[in-house]
């Protein structure tokens, strides 16, 4: 498998994007926020999107240059107008408004409305814990993709939540598709060949698979969690979806591409101190770590945990990347006319 350092997979993934015709701190955000999701082991938000984001591009959905503005504001409440943008464009401004209102009224909300795809939900609870915020993002995905629990039809999106909390070591990120896993986990998986874990996916006819390829030739994946993970994966349908001014899956006009979402913020400062508030957490990591690992755990890990040990390894030993994924990103870089992928090893 080729391994590519974060540096060189930042340099080309942003040389595509200008040369979608995004300007250049547009291009090198979109850049960078990918290859973070592949340096936290998540490569199923990684650089594999560009092949999608570059579709959305030639079919209209995304807008390589459109940056988003706030449509409106009532109190503690704004509405964020992304404007079929770049989705991480739209998120990390949304962000910034909603810890402006947060540090003004202590708790915040912030919709984001007409947005594509955020990538990884967890690096805008990141920054906002990195602010001293509570900081909540959720993700309703109009796209049908997820059986409830008991059933065997697709009917939801499969809806993510991501947490975020400060901490004295930095921000603690709780970060989940409600579906078993991420849809994307299941392309990771093909392009290595590899047979995906029993109770991930039902194919067409409802019947467990292990062949990640049966989820896009109409099968679907299990929410996490039985009922309680299915309850919270149709919360997700309907709040964010429907506060962002679109209709859930299945209903007519639904925005089958986009990422409506809703983001959250408290300010643990209007509530007490902040010191008090991250040494408390800090004691809870500590007393986890401590205690005796069940058997074939090393150690017992805090949310966010593995992230943080899949970004020093690879910051140190380069990504590895799938020969599909690889050729896949030669052909884009023809296509769109830059130069292609060197990979270090
Ligand atoms: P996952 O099943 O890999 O779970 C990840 C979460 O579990 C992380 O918070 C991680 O720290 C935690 N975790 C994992 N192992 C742990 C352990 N041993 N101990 C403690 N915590 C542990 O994630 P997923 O559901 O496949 O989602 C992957 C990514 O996909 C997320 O970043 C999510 O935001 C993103 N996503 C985005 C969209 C979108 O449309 N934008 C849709 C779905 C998912």
């Amino acid at each position: 498998m080729p391994l590519v350092s974060a540096e060189q997979l930042t340099d080309f993934s942003s040389r595509l994007y200008r040369a979608t015709g995004a300007p250049p701190d547009i291009a090198d955000f979109v850049a960078q926020t990918l290859v973070d999701a592949n340096l936290g082991g998540h490569d199923s938000h990684g650089v594999m999107r560009h092949e999608s984001y570059l579709r959305q591009v030639k079919e209209g959905v995304i807008q390589p240059a459109m940056r988003p503005r706030i449509k409106h504001r009532h109190g503690a409440i704004a509405v964020v107008d992304c404007r079929r943008g770049y989705g991480q464009v739209g998120a990390r401004y949304g962000a910034a408004q909603l810890r402006g209102l947060a540090r003004e009224h202590g708790v915040a909300a912030v919709s984001l409305a007409n947005c594509n795809h955020i990538g990884r939900l967890g690096e805008y609870a990141a920054w906002l814990a990195d602010e001293g915020l509570v900081g909540l993002v959720m993700v309703g995905i109009p796209g049908a993709l997820v059986a409830p629990w008991g059933g065997r039809e697709r009917v939801t999106g499969t809806n993510p939540m991501a947490w975020g909390v400060p901490t004295g070591r930095g921000p603690m990120v709780l970060d989940f598709a409600t579906s078993i896993v991420a849809a994307g986990k299941m392309n990771i998986y093909s392009d290595k060949g590899e047979l995906i874990p029993e109770g991930w996916v039902l194919d067409s006819e409802g019947q467990p698979t292990r062949d990640p390829d049966k989820l896009f030739e109409g099968g679907m994946l299990l929410p996490f969690g039985t009922y309680k993970g299915y309850g919270l994966n149709l919360m997700m349908a309907l709040i964010p979806v429907l506060l962002a001014g679109t209709v859930p899956s299945g209903a007519k006009g639904a925005d089958l591409y986009g990422n409506p979402t809703l983001m959250l913020a408290l300010s643990i400062e209007h509530f007490g101190e902040l010191e008090d508030f991250t040494a408390m957490a800090d004691e809870l990591r500590e007393n986890a770590h401590r205690i005796r690992p069940a058997e074939g755990h090393d150690l017992v890990l805090l949310p966010g945990e593995p992230e943080e040990r899949a970004r020093l390894q690879r910051q140190r030993e380069g990504i590895p990347l799938p020969e599909r994924t690889w050729s896949t990103l030669q052909s884009l870089a023809r296509e769109w006319g830059i130069e292609p992928l060197v990979a270090d090893r």
